[in-house]
């Protein structure tokens, strides 16, 4: 058995360009234009890509975008108090604070302080209990993209053993509850497993649908994986020859697995696709 390829770049195309007509309706009937403005502290270089890659994206769809880049010395009160006057401008539909801050900054205390109504990112306590009951308002990105490749394959959830590796706030807890939730596109039974579990290949070997999201290149192994199973590769990892790749070695479970996502390519650019689709619902929601 070969893989089938999961080509998250051209479901994320697509995602953004169904945004794109959105926006551009939206435009026409409330002559309004979504605004998503990210804050950026630090001169992290990786975090400052992403944030212009973001940018991008908004402009490619239609959005608005602003950046506000504050020194690695800005303080978690200073923080909070914008965080606070931008959650009341009615201009700012979405607000995105590029993680990680500096350590001297408490994350927490400034996403808490954010309108729950504009957290584009689903990170506050209001937008991740909705999920937990399953009414979501915002879905987080990442696992929102990956449930959307799921989805657009056609693959199957609903009865399906899914093993999430990995418990992020980001990714693998929330992704663990969107996936438990009644819902067609849902309805799996979920497994967490994660830096303390016993004997991990145990669990992996049993998922029909495998979800990695722990940062450690090529960790997952052909022996871990189930022949047939469909593998969902979140991490991405610099090699040291400059070359990306996932947590999943891609050379060896592509061949047993029924479906695979490449990294690149994968799950990455449906994390700003996504992003997208819940600035355009902030907006349209304010
Ligand atoms: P994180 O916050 O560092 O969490 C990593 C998780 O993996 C933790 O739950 C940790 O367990 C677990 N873990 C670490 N080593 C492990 C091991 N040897 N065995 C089992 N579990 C282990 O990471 P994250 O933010 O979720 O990101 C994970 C990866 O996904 C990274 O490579 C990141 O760059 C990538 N990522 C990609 C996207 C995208 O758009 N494609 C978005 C977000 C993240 P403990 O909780 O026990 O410590």
């Amino acid at each position: 058995m070969t893989a089938k390829i999961l080509n998250g770049k051209e479901i994320a195309e697509t995602i953004r360009a169904e945004v794109a007509r959105e926006v551009k309706i939206f435009h026409e009937a409330t002559g309004k234009i979504p605004c998503l403005t990210a804050i950026l502290v630090g001169d992290d270089p990786a975090s400052a890509v992403y944030v212009r890659n973001k940018e991008i994206a908004c402009a490619k769809v239609g959005m608005q975008s602003k950046l506000i880049r504050l020194p690695a010395t800005t303080t978690t009160n200073e923080l909070v108090m914008l965080v606070e006057s931008l959650s009341a401008d009615a201009e700012i539909h979405g607000i995105l604070v590029q993680l990680p801050l500096p350590k001297t900054c408490d994350e927490q205390q400034v996403l808490d302080a954010m309108s729950s109504e504009k957290d584009v990112d689903a990170f506050h306590p209001y937008s991740v209990g909705l999920i937990a009951q399953g009414r979501p308002r915002f879905l987080p990105c990442t696992p929102a993209g990956i449930q959307q490749l799921l989805i657009r394959s056609q693959i199957e959830t609903r009865g399906k053993h899914v093993v999430i590796v990995g418990r992020s706030d980001i990714v693998g807890k929330p992704m663990g509850l969107m996936l438990l939730a009644k819902s067609p596109f849902a309805d799996a039974t979920v497994t967490t497993v994660h830096s303390r579990t016993t004997n991990l290949p145990r669990f992996t070997r049993e998922a029909d649908i495998l979800i990695v999201a722990i940062g450690k290149a090529k960790f997952v192994t052909a022996e871990m994986v189930q022949p047939g199973a469909v593998v969902i590769d979140v991490g991405i990892n610099r090699l040291a020859d400059g070359t990306l790749c996932g947590d999943v070695d891609f050379a060896q479970v592509a061949p047993i697995a029924s479906a695979i996502t490449p990294v690149p390519g994968g799950v990455g650019p449906l994390t700003i696709a996504m992003l997208m689709r819940n600035t355009f619902t902030a907006a349209q929601a304010q």
